[in-house]
């Protein structure tokens, strides 16, 4: 991103060129990819042709003014429709910007348009969209992850030079990871979710998608920081960009969870994560067994609370407050007949799973007892960082699976097997390219950090860049 800032700076380029440029690979790649719901072709180029004007009178809102982004279709935009990959969404149009977009926008970035995912950001694959899935842009026939699979997959394709995602699982690791790109899930409340469609309030962030460990940190230093609009943003802790030290990795202490090395865990995928903690101790970093034992409670007990927080956030799609309606000649059936039309299928059954664990007969032996559990997760996790400066992981147990392969939910939700502890515990983790299986499908490594320390994992990402082959990305 550097490399675009000097060239807009120096008048080598114009914000309208890289906006055409984008357009053209997307016009080239969509037919294929669909990593797009909504492409603002006209209103990227005013955009651009307003940032053109300010640079010409020196008054360039930040060195990123004028450069493309793409935002995950569950994040309000002013104006312009906004999905989530939803039927019963699929004229919406935000009357305003969610704190992030404005953030963005304040800084000069161009929004080229709204990127695909599973419909309110529920599931690993994309294929749970209304708009059909998001090809994985290193093999077709597989998929590009989910939730933020068109995030993920118009940055891998060069469609874009990052963009925007959201993870409450996993959603922005998991398709980094799939598609070879750089995807960061802040610490919660680090990034406010004012004006992000909710999924589970206590779990989602904002963060996100770039090419290389840089242009990550770049845009989250632009989007991070407290927001008087979401009471769970916390006091400013605003992120500036490091200065890179390679020798960050002096005496780090890294944790190594066994749990996340074994059982199921792809032996290439494996071989890919040991060889980059074999080199960081050869460059002086320590490596230290820990345990996460609770992991094995993890997907049990974020499904059990992704469940319960989606069916009540869901209330508010009805067909009179947002949605699309189906008329009725009572309220009762409007509401029902508007949610079975508007709604697909992974939604009704975690609404229908939510509303079981909520209800007064099952509440205390399902949610309660899966707060309890989160509890231990949290304290594990808090155990762990006393201990050791960052945990490394894989961000996901095989590399990117066929298109319709995973057709029992239960196996689609086991993808977030290694990313939904951080969620729960609240710290932040990235996940950047590692290498990639012998299909050529890119390998993804999670680095974990606690609370706040995302300057950390992402000084230590990129030493471990400079070992690893970009495999995706933006070209002039
Ligand atoms: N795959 C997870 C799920 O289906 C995570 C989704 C997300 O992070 N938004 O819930």
């Amino acid at each position: 991103m550097r490399r675009l800032a000097q060239l807009l700076a120096a008048g080598e380029i114009t914000s309208t060129e890289l906006v055409r440029r984008c357009l053209e690979r997307i016009k080239e790649t969509e037919p294929e990819l669909n990593a797009f719901i909504t492409v603002d072709e006209e209103g990227a180029l005013v955009q651009a042709a307003q940032s053109d004007e300010r640079r010409a009178r020196s008054q360039a809102l930040s060195p990123w003014d004028g450069i493309p982004l793409a935002v995950k279709d569950n994040i309000s935009t002013k104006g312009l429709r906004t999905t989530c990959a939803s039927r019963f969404l699929r004229s919406y149009r935000p009357v305003y910007d969610a704190t992030v977009v404005e953030r963005v926008k304040r800084a000069g970035l161009i929004i080229i348009g709204k990127t695909n995912l599973d419909e309110f950001a529920m599931g690993s694959s994309t294929e749970y969209s209304a708009f059909g899935v998001t090809k994985n842009p290193h093999d077709p026939a597989r998929v590009a992850g989910g939730s933020s699979g068109g995030s993920a997959a118009a940055v891998a394709a060069g469609q874009v030079p990052w963009s925007l995602g959201t993870d409450t699982g996993g959603s922005i690791r998991q398709p980094a990871a799939f598609c070879g790109v750089v995807g960061l899930k802040p610490t919660y409340g680090r990034v406010s979710r004012y004006g992000v469609v909710a999924l589970a309030p206590s779990l989602d962030q904002v963060g996100p998608l770039a090419a290389t460990v840089e242009d990550a940190a770049i845009l989250f230093s632009l989007i991070a920081g407290a927001d008087p609009r979401d009471a769970t943003s916390t006091e400013a802790r605003p992120f500036a960009l490091p200065a890179w030290d390679p020798q960050v990795v002096q005496g780090l202490k890294v944790g190594v969870p066994e749990e996340f090395f074994s059982s199921g865990l792809h032996g290439e995928v494996e071989a890919a994560a040991r060889s980059v903690l074999r080199s960081l101790e050869e460059q002086g970093a320590v490596l230290q067994p820990i345990s996460l034992a609770s992991n094995e409670y993890a997907i049990d007990t974020y499904l059990t609370l992704v469940t319960a927080e989606a069916s009540s956030c869901l209330a508010r799609f009805d067909g009179v407050r947002y949605g699309e309606r189906v008329p009725a000649g009572d309220v009762n059936t409007m509401f029902a007949k508007s949610r079975g039309a508007g709604f697909g299928p992974e939604v009704k059954r975690r609404i229908m799973l939510g509303t079981y664990v909520l209800s007064a007969s099952h509440y205390e032996a399902y949610y309660e007892q899966a707060q309890r559990v989160r509890t231990l997760i949290r304290q594990e996790v808090a155990r762990a960082f006393a201990e050791v400066d960052v945990i490394i992981t894989p961000t996901t147990p095989t590399t990117a699976f066929r298109i319709g392969e995973k057709r029992n939910p239960l196996e689609m939700y086991l993808s977030d097997l290694y990313t939904a502890t951080a969620n729960l515990s609240g710290v932040c983790a990235l996940s950047l390219p590692c290498g990639s299986d012998a299909r050529g499908l890119p390998i993804g490594l999670q680095i974990m950090g606690n609370h706040f320390q995302e300057e950390l994992i992402f000084q230590v990402a990129h030493v471990v860049e400079a070992n690893v082959e970009r495999v995706a990305g933006f070209e002039l």
